[in-house]
């Protein structure tokens, strides 16, 4: 229908399954014309380092510097962006980071070892990456809450060296992302942006130290950048558009419904909305609140293209459908607006964030209440998890044999050896044996 504000399906149609993946079908982010210009700068930046970061910025971002230093926010600056932001957003902040340094500190993987019978010992040592790159998107709009998502779990993890990059089109930056750097305890800022930061990262220049990693969001320079630099160093993902999927019973308010549908749509126009709901009288009441508060966002415009085009309202059998219906799409964020979540959870396989219950919308997940908003986009949590701790933490292997067990495995690996025709191999093994 020409005038509908929300697609509606009823997963018992026979062609449901079809519209479903018509409804998840999202955009490539690859462009031949971007991948073209991206190239160029990589080659730039790799081949003539900071003189051509400086031109590449002066020109994207209308900066007129002279060197990478005109563009270093100095520790000084970052102190005082906290005074440049009111004493709510300071303390919000400071909630914020509070709450996510506690959940993260939880995730810290620990070196582990055990002994065998014969002395051997065997285990992981886990060890922090050095240096680090955070990119935050300046370019249209500031995300101080990307800030603290990426900065502290890499700080939690013991990485030595947090540079962040923002660009600061016509030299502007929010103080916001300033503040939310210094309290998470970002070592260094560099007001750049774009694939020329990335490349800066990735390869180092004079002025600017090579990372082990690359994260952050980004528009599709940086996603394309990050992915063309990738193992030459680490990258998070590449973020898709954000997506929420609502299980409801049909007893939650049906304007707080909406609002969290609302609260990925507004985003972007490529967001994605879905709830499904085994009430189809619900699912009306819905649509009615959705009709009825969409006006009255600021955002209108982007979250009612995002709703249209890419939003559904389910009707599916009961719950039980519902949480196969969610395992499919496997959403970056899942509420399940429900009396007893806990009784779901358990089936539910596939999804980046699970929101429990009523009271816990996606939202709170989004700033402050500790788990991070860095997730798993466009199916992928199928086979990837959040940003966490452990994706600053490496592992390696330790291994020390004592002399007995040395000679019961160089046996073992002599004969192993042999067959594959390596005799170094074999004979290094065969000095161990004992007997
Ligand atoms: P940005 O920092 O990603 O990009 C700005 C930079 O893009 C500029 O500094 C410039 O160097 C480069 N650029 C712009 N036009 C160019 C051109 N024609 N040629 C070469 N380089 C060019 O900021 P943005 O543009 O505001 O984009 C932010 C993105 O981050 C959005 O797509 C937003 O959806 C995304 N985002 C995602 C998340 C998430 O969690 N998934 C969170 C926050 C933001």
């Amino acid at each position: 229908m020409s005038d509908s504000i929300i697609t509606r399906l009823d997963a018992s149609q026979s062609d449901f399954n079809q519209r479903l993946d018509q409804l998840l079908a999202w955009e490539s982010v690859s462009d031949t014309r971007v991948a073209s210009v991206v190239d160029d700068i990589l080659h730039q930046v790799k081949t003539r380092g900071d003189a051509a970061v400086v031109e590449f910025t002066n020109k994207f971002d209308r900066r007129t510097a002279q060197s990478i230093s005109d563009f270093v926010v100095t520790p000084a600056q970052l102190q005082h962006a906290l005074t440049q932001i009111s004493a709510e957003q300071r303390a919000a902040l400071e909630v914020a980071a509070e709450r996510i340094r506690n959940y993260h500190q939880h995730q810290l993987q620990r070196s582990w070892r055990y002994t065998e019978a014969d002395g051997t010992v065997l285990g992981q040592q886990i060890s922090a990456m050095e240096r680090v790159g955070l990119y935050v998107p300046g370019g249209k709009a500031s995300y101080p809450s990307s800030v603290l998502m990426n900065a502290i779990p890499a700080k939690v993890a013991g990485v030595d060296e947090l540079t962040m990059v923002v660009p600061a089109p016509d030299g502007e930056i929010s103080p916001m992302v300033l503040a939310a750097a210094a309290i998470a305890g970002v070592d260094r800022v560099i007001t750049i942006g774009g694939a020329q930061a990335v490349a800066a990262l990735a390869y180092g220049t004079e002025t600017i130290a090579k990372v082990d990693k690359i994260v952050g969001p980004g528009n599709i320079y940086v996603a394309t950048a990050k992915r063309a630099v990738f193992g030459q160093v680490a990258i998070d993902m590449i973020a898709g558009p954000s997506e929420i999927l609502v299980v409801c019973d049909g007893l939650t308010d049906p304007d707080w419904i909406a609002m969290d549908l609302f609260s990925q749509a507004e985003h972007d126009e490529q967001a994605q909305s879905i709830l499904l709901c085994p009430d189809a009288d619900y699912l009306d009441k819905v649509e009615e609140s959705i009709r009825r508060l969409l006006p009255s966002l600021a955002r209108e415009s982007i979250a009612s293209v995002s709703l249209k085009n890419r939003g559904a309202l389910i009707k599916v059998a009961d719950m039980e459908q519902a949480i196969v219906v969610s395992n499919r799409i496997a959403p970056e964020h899942l509420e399940l607006s429900v009396a007893d979540p806990e009784a779901l959870l358990p089936k539910v396989r596939h999804a980046g964030a699970i929101f429990m219950g009523r009271f816990t919308p996606e939202a709170l997940g989004d700033y402050c209440a500790g788990p991070n908003h860095v997730l798993p986009t466009s199916g992928t949590a199928r086979f990837s998890s959040p940003l966490g701790v452990y994706d600053f933490q490496k592992r390696s292997s330790i291994i020390m044999c004592s002399a007995a067990g040395a000679s019961v495995l160089s046996k073992t690996a002599s004969v192993l050896a042999r067959s594959e025709y390596l005799e170094a191999h074999a004979r290094s093994a065969e000095y161990r044996i004992i007997d």
